[in-house]
């Protein structure tokens, strides 16, 4: 794959993406001295605004006032961009991986470390994807829903969490089996996280993470909490005895009155932590019918899988949370596969492996599941779509 010399086009360089990664990509270049001149943006609402000390400007203009730059493409729907680059007969653009390959986050400071580690995976991915590179694992992240309870009432949640008809813990045996299940068909994941709900809730939560400690395939085992709680001593112990643990911490501002407690609590322990603080989240999927074609159901679906990974509920592994959704709250569609069953007793132990793959798989193959016809798919990360983030039904 070619690795340009941006250095040769510097103060000729135009971004197209003014989000999370063209914040990296502007900032790598301007370690290395390398003078960009502006950001192209779809999104209206950025466009005449300054990001990251460039302005943003529409596509229409960048033709119009840029014909001659360097464009380098920082979103991850760069096929998108492309296409539209060949449409207007463009054709000095260059993909922003080799940039990002070098990034030092020693200055960096628009956006969480850790989160943006995670953001750059999944561009990451979307090259791959894009060069039909095959990745080494089929998918990077994989996810575990330890608990259905929460300490919080999100009118928005994506997991529907405050209006399934019940809500109980899986057991301490089951989720360890059903994580293993997964890794014997996949081999390796580079982050499993342990979801709820409210993983703190789980009575278990310590002899999860025990039963995790031998696990050697996961390179890192992160708690997603939403800062309402803390851990039990127990749990404290057993996150101690294992370096790969991060806690994710959702902080939703005044609602997570613990995380300030939990963050000294791990800091002390010296546990590894997380914070992201949310005043924003973005609009949930619709659902409902759609009429739209197999292509155009290929791409939501790979915009959806990017990089997200697989999510484990009770002896099922979902692509995504909406199938999950649509089944705990009984709003059931026509499909056979929405979930794959992980305790399938009737097929041979090589077959449940090879159908696991084969099902995560799809997330890079781009054979869409039938849940996608009944949803309007993750709509896009700009202000359009953002919401506050964790209103409860009672405020
Ligand atoms: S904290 Fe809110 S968004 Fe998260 S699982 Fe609980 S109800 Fe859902
Ligand atoms: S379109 Fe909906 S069901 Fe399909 S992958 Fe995206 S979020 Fe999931």
């Amino acid at each position: 794959m070619e690795r340009p010399d941006f250095t040769q086009f510097s103060g000729n360089i135009v971004l197209w993406g003014a989000g999370k990664i063209g914040s990296v990509v502007a900032h790598v270049l301007k370690q290395k001295g390398i003078t960009a001149l502006a950001f192209v943006d779809i999104n209206e609402r950025k466009q005449d605004t300054v990001y990251c000390g460039l302005p943003i400007i529409s596509p229409e203009s960048f033709l119009k006032n840029y014909s001659n730059a360097h464009l380098i493409i920082t979103t991850v729907g760069r096929d998108d961009v492309v296409e539209w680059l060949k449409t207007n007969h463009f054709s000095r653009y260059y993909d922003a991986w080799s940039l990002l390959l070098e990034f030092d986050f020693g200055d960096y400071s628009e956006q969480n470390q850790m989160y943006m580690v995670r953001m750059i995976d999944r561009y990451f991915r979307t090259i791959l994807r894009c060069y039909k590179i095959n990745p080494k694992y089929v998918a990077e992240r994989l996810k575990s829903i330890i608990t259905s309870k929460c300490s919080l009432r999100c009118k928005e949640c994506i997991m529907a969490m405050p209006f399934l008809k019940s809500s109980r813990h899986i057991s301490c045996d089951e989720v360890i089996l059903d994580i293993k299940t997964v890794l014997d068909a996949i081999g390796h994941f580079d982050d499993l996280e342990l979801l709820g709900g409210e993983p703190f809730l789980h009575p278990e939560l310590d002899k999860i993470i025990a039963g995790l400690h031998n696990e050697s395939r996961v390179n890192t085992i992160c708690i997603a909490t939403n800062g309402t709680l803390l851990p039990t001593p127990e749990s404290i112990e057993a996150m101690k005895r294992d370096s790969r643990i991060l806690i994710r911490v959702s902080n939703y501002g005044s609602i997570s009155q613990k995380c300030a407690e939990l963050e000294e609590l791990l800091n002390k322990n010296s546990i590894s932590c997380e914070i992201k603080n949310f005043k924003n989240w973005y609009k949930r999927p619709l659902f409902g019918k759609t009429d739209e074609n197999d292509v155009a159901l290929t791409k939501k679906f790979m915009a959806c899988m990017n990089g997200c990974g697989p999510l484990i509920w009770d002896g099922k592994i979902f692509l995504c949370a909406c199938p999950w959704v649509f089944i705990e709250t009984a709003q059931p569609i026509e499909a056979n596969d929405s979930f794959l069953d992980l305790r399938n007793a009737d097929i041979s132990s090589s077959e449940l492996k090879q159908s696991i793959y084969d099902y995560i798989n799809r997330t890079n193959t781009g054979k869409f599941i039938t849940a996608c016809r009944y949803c309007s798919g993750s709509p896009n990360s700009d202000f359009a779509n953002e919401i506050p983030a964790a209103k409860q039904f009672k405020e």
